[in-house]
């Protein structure tokens, strides 16, 4: 057994169905947006009554919940946010994620005895700021900047440990300090701070080049049936910086110069045990049930074994990241300056080794059949994964029924479709189909 204290995984929760998968496939805590108060607001699908339900939820299950609530609020928006906030503390969450010092001193005034996290969207990049938080404001856990390395987290935690640490591991990151970024104010009127980034850092941006003595610019590449590929490689330099090349390229849509890579620190989960991290945070609240279980049963069983003193088999752990739909890995700042490869200049693709077929909805024991609610097409004969958070069984579909009249079908497709499949033996509640991924260029990114 390992000696250390034991560490949380902390796991996103956009609705209450995913609420409910996030702790099957391992969580010890989640993280769910209160109604128009939490980044990712377009995507929370969390109503008060739903928010309700899941806090007894967790409850039952003897789990943690904690409220996200961490905009950045203007001022017409601070009495509706304590309005908002009555609401939130009767339901009594374990904690309030929140990051606008404004807003956290009024809940102090009204609500001493409210426990507050503080969010990575206040840019915790220092010893003295947690120290600050802490001794003058009463912050008892604070979450990292993803911008730090192990060496920076270790001397936080080392100067104020008193103060627990959490650090994201997995998951979407941004070009900018986490959500601090006007880009998308700019192109598209959606502020991150307020929870509505359109994630325009990833978009496609076209190169243009202007001609001597004229003050047109002209895009070449406007006409992709007229794109003749750039010859040679590009790069661009920084004044400062002459020797420090970036690449870019460009193909006939354009050019993806700020697409940042996602994180993933599945094998330095020791190092930041180690450095006193002690809740793992997993990003998105927007992903689906397959990304739950893909990240769940591989940070699970890494965990799992590292505390328990075992080394964590990650060749056998990592193929369920890449299972899931990512834009190829990067440790982020963790070991240092930025790897080399923490863009992907190519295409804002994602990627996927793994089609996510579907979702178990029931089964019948009498008929040895369950009900699919259905996510992408597949045909009679194929090869799938059944995907459950105690492991994975593989098997051929050899029969399709429609859910409506039993009729045998060839085919099933994603979209409004229910299906009843054979199934070798009752799978439980959580499990999901997937199968190799059919359009092998989507697999894997350089
Ligand atoms: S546009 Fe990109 S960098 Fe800016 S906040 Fe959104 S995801 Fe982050």
């Amino acid at each position: 057994m390992s000696d250390l204290p034991k560490t949380e995984l902390l796991f996103p929760a956009g609705n209450l169905e995913k609420l409910k998968y996030a702790f099957a496939y391992g969580a010890d805590a989640v993280y769910a947006g209160v109604p128009m108060f939490s980044l990712r607001a377009r995507e929370n699908q969390f109503t008060w009554e739903s928010l309700a339900e899941g806090v007894e939820y967790t409850r039952k299950l003897g789990k943690k919940i904690y409220f996200t609530a961490n905009i950045y609020a203007h001022n017409m928006k601070l009495a509706p946010f304590m309005k908002a906030f009555e609401k939130m503390y009767a339901l009594k969450p374990d904690a309030y994620i929140m990051s606008d010092p404004g807003l956290i001193g009024m809940v102090r005034e009204q609500y001493p005895d409210a426990e507050i996290h503080l969010s990575v969207q206040a840019n915790n990049t220092n010893w003295a700021q947690v120290k600050f938080w802490h001794e003058q404001v009463g912050i008892t856990r604070v979450i990292l900047s993803r911008e730090l390395s192990l060496r920076e987290i270790r001397e936080i935690h080392e100067k104020v440990p008193q103060v627990e640490i959490e650090f994201f591991v997995h998951g979407a990151i941004c070009m900018a300090y986490s959500g601090r970024c006007l880009l998308s104010n700019y192109l598209s009127n959606r502020d991150p701070n307020q929870g509505v980034c359109s994630h325009s850092c990833r978009w496609e941006y076209k190169v243009f080049h202007q001609e001597n003595n004229t003050d047109d610019l002209y895009d070449e590449t406007l006409q992709s049936g007229n794109y003749e590929p750039l010859k040679g490689e590009y790069f661009l330099t920084e004044e400062m910086h002459p020797d420090q090349y970036l690449p870019v390229d460009e193909d006939e849509y354009g050019t993806y110069i700020m697409n940042a890579r996602d994180m993933c620190l599945l094998d330095c989960l020791q190092d930041l045990r180690e450095a006193g991290v002690v809740s793992f945070k997993i990003e998105g609240r927007s992903k689906t049930i397959n990304y739950l279980a893909g990240v769940g049963r591989a940070y699970r069983r890494t965990l799992d074994d590292l505390e328990a003193g075992r080394v964590p088999d990650l060749d056998a752990y990592s193929p369920d990241i890449f299972a899931i739909s990512n834009r190829g890995y990067t440790p982020g700042f963790i070991r240092g300056n930025l790897a080399e490869k923490s863009i992907y200049y190519d295409k804002n693709d994602e990627y996927h080794e793994e089609d996510f077929v579907g979702i178990i909805r029931e089964y019948d024991v009498n008929r040895g059949m369950a009900r699919l609610e259905v996510k992408n097409r597949f045909d009679l004969g194929e090869h799938v994964k059944i995907v459950m958070p105690e492991g994975v069984l593989e098997y051929n579909i050899d029969t399709i029924l429609s859910s409506k009249d039993d009729a045998p079908q060839p085919s099933a497709h994603g979209g409004a479709w229910d299906v009843w499949i054979n199934i070798p033996h009752d799978p439980g509640p959580w499990a999901i189909l997937r199968r190799k991924t059919r359009d092998v260029s989507k697999s894997k990114v350089d």
